[in-house]
């Protein structure tokens, strides 16, 4: 995650004056970092994941935040520090801070490796985190892993609103991570926008529902958001600018499939997934940013990114801008469907290019210099070393939200280029979060041996994205996707426009028509043709199942399992509102869920989740050290 840099950062109205300066170095920087790692190789597959907890306290009354996510991850760093002898290394942990003060986020400590049966260390290493979780909960506490607190800013307590931070009417500061850091991004967005945040989402319509729409004014509502992400290290910059396009195109359906995000500020929502809801809260554009004519009057500030005045299609939470893949062989299949206006930093642009960086590599990292840097610690701007530091390239990079994040090898680490898929929707159970993070990563294991892509134009790209927020879109919605895989060796060649055809995510998982296999048969040949251990195959067998279910509607998504659990209780009023009791009552069930104390059929099937107790927190059996002999320790590479 982000380095939490000690000190003050500065207020906007100075900050400005530095602006111009992050943005030129963050580009020397990139460009030298580039040139330093360019040819750097790893010939070992890794991935990891991130999940991201929510801590609520419930009383007879009703539900409220718990503000301890700081010390429980002090608490639970701490207790990893000391029981550190006795863990394997496959089961250490690493527990981060989040946006929210009630928020907390967790990360295996090394990424899994290609072996096939560490794919099943996922869901282990999953288990054992929410099992510490467990440990640092207080009696009245949960941590149920929902995407958002379903009263947030619809709660009654008693901190004061209106704070010099967020200026919000409907949540105090307080909600916010009290490191310097997330108050500074939370008042410089607001101030240079210009406004607060507004956020508004399509109301669920019932029989007494009153209005058509929510909103919400803080980015709290936002990066409150929990998510699932996962982070996969590529071979070397090429594989990974291919595997950013591929993560690019699967972004938005597997946010469809995993939606969970059907409440927002104590209303259900007519969309099922959180992306609008947090691309909203964190919009820093101006007004004339955000001007849909063509040509703006204003004169703007110098000293912002653009004058402030370039007119920018979304905000800095985004789907991916623009392909980058320059594999010689599709290469004209990234420019050719780089069919939306990508807005760049034209300085930037030309610098880039004065360097030697192609024109697909270059357009992207000039698209993150059109926003501007949003936090600046005072003392720590002229002093970095564009030689050997990268904190200015970080600094846009981190705070441009995308739904792929292109990751340069960090500086002075042995990582190589990574890229990360940051749309999924974090899950109930974590049999459910292993199962998607293992179908991810054997997509791409798929598209890379077999040497296939999935590339659709980037506008159909982002109509996906919209589409995936629809209600239902699991199973009701209808996505752009290829009618064939490219077969190798005449990539793109006659490739047309009617290649692209609108499929259900059922077919695109199962297949369609004689020349688009479905990327489920696909993962189960790769496993089979590897040569798969069964004990992993069986478990990834699994997996697949819950999502294909998923798609056919036979399961349901958290989104849809939620609304349905909200308009069943008995305190509904038919009005779309979400009550402090009905909230309390939905975020104990979902922990329970989570912790495998209720099995919930519709959401689950048969996969019935073992208890995960706090017991057993540090006392981990993981399937590395449990298969070692049985298992052929084949690879996915
Ligand atoms: P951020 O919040 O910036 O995405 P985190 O540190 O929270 O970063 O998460 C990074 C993820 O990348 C973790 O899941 C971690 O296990 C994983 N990871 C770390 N090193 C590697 C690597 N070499 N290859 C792939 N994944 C890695
Ligand atoms: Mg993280
Ligand atoms: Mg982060
Ligand atoms: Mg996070
Ligand atoms: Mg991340
Ligand atoms: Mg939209």
């Amino acid at each position: 995650g982000a380095v939490l840099t000690v000190g003050r950062p500065l207020p906007w109205q100075e900050a400005k004056d530095k602006l111009t300066y992050v943005r030129q170095h963050g580009v020397d920087q990139f460009i030298q970092h580039y040139r330093r790692h360019e040819t750097k190789q790893r010939d070992t597959l890794l991935y990891g994941d991130e999940i991201e907890y929510g801590l609520f306290k419930l009383s007879s009354d009703g539900a409220s935040l718990s503000l301890r996510g700081g010390e429980v991850r002090s608490l639970l760093s701490n207790r990893e520090a000391e029981e550190r002898r006795a863990i394997p290394e496959s089961g250490k942990v690493t527990w981060h801070p989040e946006y929210g003060s009630w928020m907390v986020e967790s990360t295996p400590e090394k990424p899994y490796s290609g072996y096939t049966d560490d794919l099943r260390r996922v869901e282990s290493s999953m288990r054992s985190r929410r099992a510490r979780l467990l440990m640092a909960l207080k009696d009245n506490e949960v941590a149920p892993t929902v995407v958002a607190f379903p009263l947030l800013g619809a709660s009654n307590d008693e901190l004061p609103r209106n704070g010099p931070v967020a200026s919000s009417v409907l949540v105090p500061d307080d909600v916010i991570n009290p490191h310097p850091r997330f108050g500074a991004l939370t008042k410089n967005i607001r101030e240079r926008r210009g406004s607060n945040v507004e956020v508004i989402a399509p109301l669920f319509q019932d029989d007494n529902t009153t209005g058509d729409a929510i909103k919400a004014d803080a980015m709290a509502f936002g990066m409150g958001c929990c998510c699932l992400q996962v982070t996969f290290q590529c071979r070397d910059v090429d594989e990974s600018r291919h595997v950013y396009d591929q993560l690019a195109v699967l972004a938005p359906i597997m946010m469809a499939l995993t939606a969970a995000t059907p409440i927002l500020a104590g209303k259900l929502q007519d969309h099922d997934c959180r992306w609008d809801i947090v691309s909203q809260s964190v919009d820093d554009r101006t007004t004339d940013e955000r001007r849909t004519s063509l040509s703006s009057s204003s004169k703007g500030d110098k000293r912002l990114a653009g004058s402030g005045t370039r007119k920018l299609r979304t905000s800095r939470y985004s789907a991916a801008a623009s392909y980058v893949c320059r594999r010689c062989d599709l290469h004209s299949c990234a420019a050719r469907y780089n069919d939306v206006e990508v807005e760049v930093d034209e300085s930037a642009l030309q610098k880039l290019k004065k360097e030697g960086i192609d024109d697909l590599l270059a357009t992207h990292v000039a698209h993150l210099f059109v926003r501007d840097p949003l936090v600046i610690f005072d003392g720590l701007c002229e002093e970095v070393d564009d030689n050997t530091q990268t904190d200015h390239f970080e600094n846009l990079q981190s705070t441009n939200w995308n739904s792929v994040r292109w990751k340069p090898p960090p500086a002075d680490s042995n990582i190589g280029w990574r890229v990360e898929l940051r749309t999924m929707e974090v899950q109930l159970t974590d049999f459910e979060n292993a199962a998607f993070t293992v179908f991810c990563v054997l997509v791409l294991r798929v598209l890379l041996s077999f040497d296939l892509n999935i590339y659709v134009p980037m506008s159909k790209v982002h109509e996906n994205m919209d589409r995936a927020h629809s209600r239902g879109a699991a199973s009701q919605q209808k996505f752009w996707w290829r009618s064939h895989m490219v077969v190798p060796g005449e990539p793109c060649a006659g490739d047309r426009e009617d290649s692209v055809v609108e499929m259900t995510l059922l077919e695109i998982l199962t297949g369609k028509g004689g020349y688009y296999p479905g990327l489920v048969p696909l993962v189960l040949v790769y496993l089979d043709s590897i040569g798969c251990d069964p004990d992993t195959a069986s478990r990834v067998q699994a997996y697949v199942d819950l999502i294909v279910k998923r798609a056919s509607g036979e399961l349901q998504t958290a989104a849809a399992w939620q609304r349905d659990f909200v308009c069943t209780h008995p305190d509904y009023k038919k009005d779309s509102v979400v009550s402090p009791t009905i909230a309390r009552d939905l975020l104990q069930r979902c922990h329970s869920i989570g912790v495998g104390d209720v099995h919930e059929p519709s959401l689950l099937g048969e996969n019935v989740v073992a208890p995960v107790r706090k017991e057993n927190a540090y006392n981990v059996q993981l399937s590395r050290v449990h298969f070692q002999t049985s298992s052929s320790l084949c690879t996915l590479l």
